[in-house]
Order: C-alpha cells, then sequence, then structure tokens
C-alpha cells in the first residue's frame, strides 16, 4: 500500500515522517487547535468535493487567536494545500481531513510558547453513524466547559478531555451519545455534534452563549430550515426536560451528518421513531453535500477537476 502523504509545516511528506518530540507543549498541555472537515466523493465523476472547507478554515483562524496563535497563510491558501494533498493521495472514497495548529515547543511549562507547528491529514472515512436508526442518548454527569474555562467556541484540543470523558461514560452505561448541560443547567450539545428539537413544527437549538461549538452544520441546517423548508427556528436555552416532551431531537455535524435522536434518557421522543422534520432535513443535506442541489454549489469544493485545470491532466 502506498504510504498516506501529509502536510505538515509547509511540506507534503509521507506520513511516517512527520514526527513530533515526546515533549511537544500540546501533547503534555492539550495547546492545539484543529478542525474536522468531510469530503465526499462521487462515484460517477470520480469526484471529491470538501465540505465548506473555506468556512471550516475561516473558523480555525478565529479559534487560532483563542490561543494566541495564526494559521501560516490565508483560508483559502489551506483550503488550496488541502486540495493538493486529496490529490496527492489519489483518494477515490469519502474522507475526512484533519488540520491542526498546535503549539509546538519541546520544553516543560505551561506558559504558551512561541513555537507552533501546523499539519493537515486525510483519512477514509465512512459513516461515522447509522443515520437510518435513531440514536439512544443519555444526559452525562459531565458538564459542558464554560467560555471562562476552555472556550467550547473553539475547537481546543485540550477541550476534548471534556467530550471524551462524557462520550465515554454514554457508550460504558449501553447508550449511543452523551447530551451536556452547561454550568447553568440547560441543555449544550453533543459530545461531537450540535443538537436540535423540533416541537409544534419549530425548530429549536440552543445559542451559541450555551457552550456549544458554532458548527457549521448547524449553520447549514439553520439554512435549509429557514430558506428550503420555511420553517421557523429559534436559537434560546434549552431546559433537559424540553427534550423529554420533544416531539423530534436531533444531532449534527461534519462527522456525525444529521443523526436522528430516538430516545433520551430512557424516555421514547415523540413516537419513538426519527421525526418527519429529522428526516426531511436529513434528506436534504444528503443531497447537498452529494453536490446536487444547485443552489449550495459553491460550498463544495472540487479536488481533481481543479488539477485538470492548473495542470491539463485529463
Ligand atoms: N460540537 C462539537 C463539540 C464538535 O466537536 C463538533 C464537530 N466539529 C460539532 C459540534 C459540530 O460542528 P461542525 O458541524 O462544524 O462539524
Amino acid at each position: 500500500m502506498e504510504q498516506p502523504i501529509v502536510y505538515f509545516n509547509g511540506s507534503f511528506i509521507p506520513d511516517q515522517e512527520a514526527r513530533v518530540p515526546l515533549l511537544t507543549h500540546a501533547l503534555h498541555y492539550g495547546t492545539g487547535v484543529f478542525e474536522g472537515i468531510r469530503g465526499y466523493h462521487e462515484a460517477d465523476s470520480g469526484e471529491m468535493f470538501l465540505f465548506r472547507p473555506l468556512n471550516h478554515f475561516q473558523r480555525m483562524a478565529g479559534n487560532a487567536k483563542l490561543l494566541h496563535m495564526a494559521l501560516p497563510s490565508t483560508p483559502g491558501e489551506m483550503v488550496d494545500a488541502t486540495t493538493d494533498l486529496i490529490r496527492r493521495n489519489h483518494f477515490e472514497e469519502d474522507v475526512y481531513v484533519r488540520p491542526i495548529l498546535f503549539k509546538s515547543a519541546a520544553r516543560v511549562g505551561v506558559t504558551l510558547p512561541e513555537e507552533e507547528s501546523f499539519a493537515i491529514l486525510a483519512v477514509p472515512f465512512g459513516k461515522y453513524v447509522d443515520g437510518r436508526k435513531g440514536l439512544k442518548c443519555m444526559i452525562t454527569s459531565w458538564r459542558r466547559l464554560q467560555d471562562n474555562s476552555i472556550p467550547c467556541r473553539g475547537k481546543i484540543c485540550g477541550a476534548y478531555v471534556n467530550s471524551a470523558l462524557a462520550s465515554h461514560e454514554a457508550r460504558r452505561l449501553g447508550f449511543d451519545e452523551a447530551i451536556f448541560l452547561n454550568e447553568a443547567g440547560h441543555v449544550s450539545e453533543g459530545s461531537a455534534e450540535n443538537l436540535f428539537l423540533v416541537r409544534h413544527g419549530r425548530l429549536i437549538t440552543p445559542d451559541i452563549s450555551q457552550g456549544i461549538l458554532e458548527g457549521i452544520t448547524r449553520d447549514t441546517l439553520i439554512g435549509i430550515a429557514r430558506e428550503t423548508m420555511g420553517l421557523d427556528v429559534e436559537e434560546r436555552p434549552v431546559d433537559r426536560t424540553e427534550l423529554y416532551v420533544a416531539d423530534e431531537v436531533f444531532l449534527c455535524g461534519t462527522a456525525a451528518e444529521v443523526a436522528p435522536v430516538t430516545n433520551v434518557d430512557d424516555r421514547a421522543v415523540g413516537d419513538g421513531h426519527p421525526g418527519q422534520i429529522t428526516l426531511r432535513l436529513q434528506r436534504i443535506y444528503e443531497q447537498l453535500v452529494h453536490h446536487r442541489l444547485p443552489r449550495h454549489r459553491h460550498w463544495l469544493e472540487p479536488c481533481y477537476r481543479m488539477r485538470e485545470r492548473h495542470f491539463g491532466v485529463a
């Protein structure tokens, strides 16, 4: 098998050559920010489309500021590096792209050091959750981090200890996923997904001050709900018990896409089956990311056609 190629500090190199010292600051203190971007492979044309990569790198540029870091170049140039990476790896299946910017000083001491490293890697990636089956979720006993401790708004490496504890607890107790409450007791999000519920035909989601990531899938779905489905969308605090009486609940994210939740804390959501609005949003999202909705094609970045443009390769 060919060695995967990664982008590391400005060069494309074999994965095995990309090494960091054991004393790396981010390994000890979690001082990095990362992203997760999906690439959807289209079997008929052989094309690979990255979904909203520019928005992911724009978010990353903002998150980097939280840790006094900066992306090595503009978000647009980061998108170009990513499409180049996909071409160099000749992927012919769906992929998950993981850019990471981290504090790379190899010395002891917690203060944020100057040295930074930046990498992008991509791995083949199928479904993260089975979107046809409903998820059984629990309210985790762990509370969501607060903006004044480790901000959830940024995809900060160290913050994912909070997610890992919750997700592990849920799976160990026989649930599919965890749902966080924040310190104020309001619903926040899943371990790596934003959350929506439907009541009386309205779509409701915790607002951005509830300790959530400003999700790109969340933003995409709010747009679809308002513009394509004509639904009212409320961004506001949500109580735990509102989940118990909701008609529909679903989680969403780059990896999870649109994942219906049919049970919360051993209480059936609605009639215990994925709801109609959830399924409709799921269908439209699926069409959108697979390049079948002309109106949203600007969100899809082709990786292989660009090579034809640049290098004349058929
Ligand atoms: N919340 C958390 C904590 C996440 O890690 C993710 C995944 N990036 C999301 C929400 C969903 O965000 P997005 O739709 O941008 O992938």
